[in-house]
């Protein structure tokens, strides 16, 4: 039956067999272990000969549960659920490359994962090239014989490039490489890469999974094979999603496609707004026709999610003054809340580098990034706008 719902309803409806409590909402398999009636049955479950569930670090009910929707959103054969968003990239890379691989990696990713690529994969012997976001010229060119994977993210964080999704599936599907894609930002609500040849998506459900900042956790989801992979090295290394946090983000699943539509109309409207106000150099906004790459946006995703950047034209100081004015908006150090957040790299995540190292990475002195919240539209623009008068 599932087979035939929407990925919106599987996200409400897909649900752990009822127990003979005849619960409604799902249960929470809080527990670390599964017992047996028989030492055969037991027997026959450590041989691989049934499907029961052994101990937590392989296998859960409600861990099963969130991982199955979020395949199901993205229309993945199979899914996997982690502790956190980097234990799936991590996994993905440990179980997939071995020694004498060669990765070939967006220069626009998350900064995690940038260190765990150019600190961590060096020393197993995995080999690595970074390459630019707006210029899928140079791909073809950097893959080696040795080419596995290739890794991507889009919209990247904080920039908001977008990377041609169909682009890169006809590289990959050409050279016959693993097309792993971080789908953090867009969600399967905005966009399923499955679409564009995409083999597995990796999620931070720390973000707006959750939505509401309370838990972290990870997802993989794609093919059969890959992800069976990706669990043989979990279930033995151990990066384990705790029951409960699975329980949270699988009720948070319900409500994912109502959040993200608010959250991409109110963006819209901070987007729209911004870009009349004389304090700010440029907004970027995938769904504004001023973005760049707006034809891109429009091809592969649905709307433009719920994250807004601007360059205030006074710079660093600018932005320091500004984070200081904000009366509503949370300074903090995640996104994809129902709070709206505000962050300024240059004087926070990126303050250790130099004018001339920020510009490399696309940080800005006075680059300001927006996680668009739940709060009514008006109220995030009018704290924006007093803020702004401020600095
Ligand atoms: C936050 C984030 C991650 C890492 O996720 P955690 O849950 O914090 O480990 C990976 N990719 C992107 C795009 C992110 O925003």
């Amino acid at each position: 039956m599932n087979k035939k719902l929407h990925p919106q309803t599987q996200a409400i409806r897909l649900q752990t067999a009822t127990t003979n409590q005849m619960e409604h909402s799902t249960p929470l398999f809080l527990t670390s272990s599964f017992v047996f009636e028989t030492a055969d049955d037991m027997r026959a479950a450590f041989a691989g000969e049934t499907e029961d569930n052994i101990y937590s670090r392989y296998t859960n009910p409600t861990v099963d549960e969130f991982a199955n929707k979020v395949a199901a959103m993205e229309k993945a054969e199979a899914g996997f659920a982690v502790a956190s968003g980097m234990a799936a990239v991590f996994s993905s890379f440990m179980a997939l490359l071995k020694a004498g691989d060669h990765l070939l990696c967006c220069r626009s990713i998350f900064g995690g994962t940038v260190t765990v690529v150019t600190k961590f994969l060096d020393k197993f012997g995995i080999e690595y090239t970074f390459v630019p976001a707006d210029d899928l010229s140079v791909w073809e060119k950097e893959i080696k014989p040795n080419t596995k994977m290739v890794y991507v993210e889009t919209p990247t964080n904080p920039q908001l490039e977008l990377l041609d999704l169909e682009e890169v599936g006809k590289l990959t599907k050409k050279h016959n490489l693993i097309y792993n894609v971080d789908n953090c930002f867009a969600t399967p609500v905005l966009q399923t890469p499955v679409d564009f040849g995409a083999d597995l998506i990796i999620h931070s459900a720390t973000k707006w999974m959750d939505g509401q900042g309370r838990v972290l956790g990870g997802v993989i989801v794609g093919k059969k094979e890959l992800v069976h992979e990706i669990y043989l090295f979990c279930r033995n290394s151990g990066p384990t999603l705790s029951p409960f946090n699975a329980w949270v983000l699988s009720k948070s699943l319900e409500t994912l496609d109502v959040r993200i539509q608010r959250h991409c109309e109110s963006a819209l409207k901070v987007a729209t707004e911004l870009e009349k106000n004389d304090k700010i150099a440029w907004v970027k906004y995938p769904f504004l026709p001023s973005h760049p790459q707006y034809e891109i946006a429009k091809k592969q995703m649905k709307a433009g999610g719920g994250i807004v950047c601007f360059e205030l034209k006074g710079g660093i100081e600018a932005g320091s003054k500004f984070m200081d004015a904000l009366e509503l908006l949370s300074l903090t150090p995640n996104l994809g809340d129902s709070r709206s957040i505000a962050s300024h790299p240059a004087s926070t995540t990126h303050s250790k580098l130099s004018d001339e190292e920020r510009s490399k990475v696309g940080i800005t002195p006075g680059l300001i990034r927006v996680s668009v919240g739940l709060e009514y539209a008006d109220d995030i623009i009018d704290d924006i706008k007093q803020a702004l008068e401020k600095c």
